[in-house]
C-alpha cells in the first residue's frame, strides 16, 4: 500500500459511510435486491408516508416483520471492525442509511460506538414516534399493537424513519456539516452502498476533497468509484477488517 494510508499515531479524524450492503450479511435484505420485496410489494413504495397514511395496518406491519428480522440478526466483523476504528480514532462520524441498529450492537474488545459517533441518517426502525406531537419512544421488536396511539396526545404513532417523501431531520444534517466543516479526514471510508442519493454523493465527496485518503469497498463499481483512491471489490465482511487492521496498522 502507498503511503500515506497508514494512519499517525492515534488517527485524529475519520469519516465513514455505510449502505445496506454491510448488513446483508447479517440477513437483512436490501430494499433493491433479490428478497427485498415483501408479498410482491415493492418496499420504495411501501417506505413512504402516502402508503402509510393509505394503509397504516399494512405499513406497520411490514415494519414490525423487519423489525423482529433485525432483532434476531447480529453485527457480522465489517460492524465490528468499524467499531473498532471508531473506538480508536479522536474524532470520529459514522453517517449510515441503515435503519437497522447493528452498529449500535458491534462490539470491539467489550466497547461499542458511542451514540454521538453515529448518524443514522434515515431513522431508527425501532423508533415510535408520533404524527402529531414530539413524543417518541423506542420499542422491542415485540409485537405492538396493529396501529399504535401516542400516549400522550391519542394521535397515531408511526416508524421513526425517513420516509422516501420525506425530508431529512435538519438537527442531523446539520451534524454531518459540522462534522465536514470542522477539518480534514485522514479517512473516508464508504461501505456497501450504490450511492444512490445524492446528498450522500455530496457529503462523501466533500469529505474525500479534504481526505489524506479515501476508500470504497464494495463488490461493485458505483458513481463515486473514479473519485476514491482505492477500491476494495469485496463484501462488507472481507474487505472492510482488512482495511481497517491496514490503516490502524494492527496495533
Ligand atoms: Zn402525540
Amino acid at each position: 500500500m502507498t503511503q500515506p494510508f497508514r494512519a499517525t499515531i492515534p488517527p485524529r479524524r475519520v469519516l465513514v459511510v455505510t449502505g445496506s450492503g454491510i448488513s446483508t450479511e447479517s440477513g437483512i435484505p436490501t430494499f433493491r435486491g433479490a428478497g427485498g420485496y415483501w408479498r410482491s410489494l415493492n418496499p420504495e413504495d411501501l417506505a413512504t408516508r402516502r402508503a402509510f397514511q393509505g394503509d397504516p395496518n399494512l405499513v406497520w406491519e411490514w415494519y414490525r416483520e423487519r423489525r423482529k428480522r433485525i432483532a434476531s440478526s447480529r453485527p457480522n466483523a465489517a460492524h465490528d471492525a468499524v467499531t473498532r476504528l471508531g473506538l480508536a480514532t479522536d474524532e470520529f462520524l459514522l453517517v449510515t442509511q441503515n435503519v437497522d441498529d447493528l452498529h449500535a450492537r458491534a462490539t470491539h474488545a467489550g466497547k461499542h460506538l458511542l451514540p454521538d459517533r453515529i448518524i443514522q441518517i434515515h431513522g431508527d426502525i425501532f423508533v415510535s414516534r408520533c404524527e402529531r406531537c414530539d413524543f417518541s419512544r423506542r420499542d422491542p421488536a415485540a409485537d405492538i399493537e396493529p396501529v399504535p396511539s401516542c400516549p400522550k396526545c391519542g394521535g397515531r404513532l408511526r416508524p421513526g424513519v425517513v420516509w422516501f417523501d420525506e425530508e431529512l431531520d435538519p438537527d442531523q444534517v446539520q451534524r454531518i456539516e459540522h462534522f465536514l466543516a470542522a477539518g480534514p479526514c485522514q479517512l473516508v471510508l464508504v461501505i456497501g452502498t450504490t450511492v444512490s442519493f445524492d446528498y450522500i454523493a455530496e457529503w462523501i465527496q466533500r469529505g474525500i476533497g479534504k481526505s489524506t485518503v479515501a476508500i470504497e469497498v464494495n463488490p461493485d463499481e458505483t458513481i463515486l468509484s473514479h473519485e476514491l483512491d482505492r477500491h476494495v471489490r469485496e463484501r462488507a465482511t472481507i474487505g472492510v477488517p482488512v482495511v481497517i487492521s491496514e490503516f490502524l496498522g494492527d496495533r
